[in-house]
């Protein structure tokens, strides 16, 4: 489905992405670990549009995305930090992408009161976004990210304010909500319980380059070299 082939960001000499090779294959759930600024975001941000490479390719079923803008992609990008509209209520920020998509009014007021049930905030959707908490306004942002119902799904630390027990509820939920919609997902997460949770394979990233790719109990059981190993906390 995706595929990125010598990928390469740099801002003001400062190397983002540095020759990334990734190939992520239909319904996959991939999750991409680093430590802050080794480029996740930026990995992200390429395959959905919202960044120019300077060298390499981005290829969605093989074509070259070059030039194609980013809602034409078929991808769903949920930010690291929500960005919400702040001057429409929860309901209207979860619609956002069906109004867009043309569904039928009645229709999508049933699949947003579906998708606040999901996220654990049932009878949300008139409530004003300035109400909610940071918590809560991140699960409005997943509710809309999975409203139009992506091919690609690209979630940017997607549970990164929530507490623990609502994290793992989520975690298990969404497992089985995307392998029901065959949805394939390139997720970046801080927590490494949720990736190994979520994921098929995971991405270690270190300095704008993928220091080691596997499926979850390979890199645990098999870290590639001590980077890896440290970043994941066997360092003694
Ligand atoms: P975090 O875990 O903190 O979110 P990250 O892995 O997502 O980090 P990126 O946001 O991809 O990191 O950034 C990678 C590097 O590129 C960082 O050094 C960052 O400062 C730099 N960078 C990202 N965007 C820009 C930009 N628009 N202009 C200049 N530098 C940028
Ligand atoms: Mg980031």
């Amino acid at each position: 489905l995706l595929a990125l082939q010598g990928a390469e960001v740099r801002f003001k000499g400062h190397t983002a992405l540095d020759t990334v090779d990734l190939e992520v294959a239909e319904h996959e759930i991939v999750c991409v670990l680093g430590p802050s600024g080794s480029g996740k975001s930026t990995l992200l941000r390429v395959v959905a549009g919202l960044q120019d490479l300077d060298a390499g390719r981005v290829l969605l079923d093989g074509r070259d995305q070059r030039g194609v803008p980013a809602h034409r992609r078929g991808v769903g990008l949920m930010f690291q930090d929500h960005q919400l509209f702040p001057q429409r209520d929860v309901g209207g920020n979860v619609a956002f992408g069906l109004r867009m998509h043309g569904a039928a009014k009645a229709e999508q007021a049933a699949r947003v009161a579906e998708l606040l049930e999901l996220v654990g905030l049932p009878g949300a959707g008139r409530r004003a976004v300035g109400s909610l908490s940071g918590g809560e306004q991140q699960r409005v942002a997943l509710a809309r990210a999975l409203a139009p119902r992506p091919r690609l799904l690209m979630l940017d630390e997607p549970l990164g304010q929530l507490d623990r027990s609502l994290r793992e509820r989520l975690v298990v939920e969404l497992r089985e909500l995307f392998a029901e919609l065959g949805t394939t997902v390139l997720a970046v997460t801080h927590d490494q319980g949720e990736a190994f949770a979520l994921a098929d394979r995971v991405v270690v990233m270190r300095d704008g380059r993928i220091a080691q790719v596997g499926a979850p109990l390979d890199v645990w059981q098999r870290p590639a070299d001590a980077f890896v190993a440290r970043f994941l906390g066997f360092d003694n």
